[in-house]
């Protein structure tokens, strides 16, 4: 089968011939069909100080998908042949006190496909029965292909309260995006969204009705004032990983304001705790998805409304990879899918 393959040190991914992946009495062979480029995709791509620790290659690359059950492992239940599916990317263990407790997104021997065992960026996948999430009739492939980032998104989202509240996204990425979206969509009152890239602020505005500034060019406070807002934001969701979007964002809250961080900064960063400790902020990180409870909150949502289709900018066949990496370094996109059967 075809697959794209890290295959040692150094920028790049090669597209090779590798074998079928076998599957156990547990599992599920599922065709791929569309695939999603994920910020972590092009970690692994550049080879940075992260994928060089993390990435045993050759490695398949590659986690947000979607795609067809093909065959069944010979324990499996409750799936079907042919059946449309997405799936959860991380692979858990069954012993530790949070898996046991039924907090799978807690397990501390958690492995990632496309990062630490081989991945969706191929012809075929190999994913435990228990990892499979079924597609309704009205999700496509093309937003199948999305769920694991619009799972980050609802997950951060729904962390607190949303109905009535200001909410402030910072970071106006494909999930940043996604989850201002997802706080339109479930009665938050003004959604206001920042970024100093001004393309990525534009499509978030397409995308949901949200406020978008462009910190660049102005600042919090005479937002805040603009829209009529007394105190500040109520929750703050950090999608940037950027200090700064945070030192704003802390500034910008409500005495026992709460905060959903999942952008990950790239080193350690020095924090303002005063302020933090003053206004009696919370303050809660967020890893992956709640499995399943997201993805079943996110398929609900789906089915009843929100469509965040339009935070797809590029759509290219699976042998032109290399563009579809290239435009995701350029930072001018939104998210960009593979086609597998092209
Ligand atoms: P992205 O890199 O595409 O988007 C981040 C955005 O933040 C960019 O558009 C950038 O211009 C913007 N930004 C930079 N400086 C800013 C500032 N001062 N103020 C406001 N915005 C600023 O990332 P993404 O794919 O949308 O992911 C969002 C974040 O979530 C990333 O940090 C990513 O690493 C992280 N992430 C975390 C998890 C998890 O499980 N915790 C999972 C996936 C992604
Ligand atoms: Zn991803």
């Amino acid at each position: 089968m075809k697959a794209l393959v890290k295959t040692g040190p150094g920028e790049g991914l090669a597209l090779q011939d590798r074998p079928m992946p076998q599957i156990g009495p547990s599992d599920v062979l599922i065709r791929v069909r569309k695939t999603g480029i994920c910020g972590t995709d092009v970690h692994i791509w550049n080879w940075d100080e992260w994928a060089a620790r993390t990435v045993p290659a050759p490695m398949i690359i590659g986690h947000e998908f979607a795609g067809e059950i093909v065959e069944l492992g010979r324990d499996v239940t409750g799936l079907t042949l042919g059946q449309r599916c997405s799936g959860e990317g991380h692979l858990i263990g069954h012993t530790s006190r949070q898996s046991r407790s039924g907090q799978f997104h807690l397990d501390p021997e958690t492995r990632g496909i496309g990062v630490n065992v081989p991945g969706a960026f191929a012809e075929y996948l190999a994913l435990p029965a228990f990892n499979v999430v079924p597609l309704p009739d009205g999700v496509s492939d093309r937003i199948g292909a999305i769920l694991d980032p619009l799972g980050n998104a609802v997950h951060t989202a729904l962390s607190f309260p949303l109905i009535g509240e200001d909410v402030l996204v910072t970071g106006a990425g494909p999930i940043g995006i996604m989850a201002a979206a997802v706080a339109r969509h479930v009665g938050a009152r003004h959604v206001v969204i920042t970024d100093v890239n001004q393309t990525r602020l534009d499509l978030a505005a397409r995308v949901a009705d949200v406020v978008p500034v462009n910190v660049a060019s102005e600042d919090l406070p005479s937002v805040c004032a603009r829209l009529g807002m007394r105190q500040g934001f109520d929750v703050g969701l950090e999608m940037s990983g950027n200090a700064a979007a945070f030192d704003q964002m802390v500034g910008a809250m409500v005495m026992g304001g709460r905060i959903a961080m999942l952008g990950i900064p790239a080193a350690p960063t020095l924090v303002d705790w005063n302020r933090i400790v003053f206004k009696s902020l919370v303050i809660k990180g967020i890893y992956g998805r709640e499995i399943f409870e997201t993805w079943y909150k996110m398929l609900a949502m789906l089915e009843n409304g929100l469509d965040v289709s339009a935070v797809i900018t590029h759509d290219l066949p699976m042998a032109e990879f290399e563009q579809g990496f290239r435009t995701m370094k350029a930072g001018q996109s939104g998210k960009i899918v593979l086609d597998w059967d092209q």
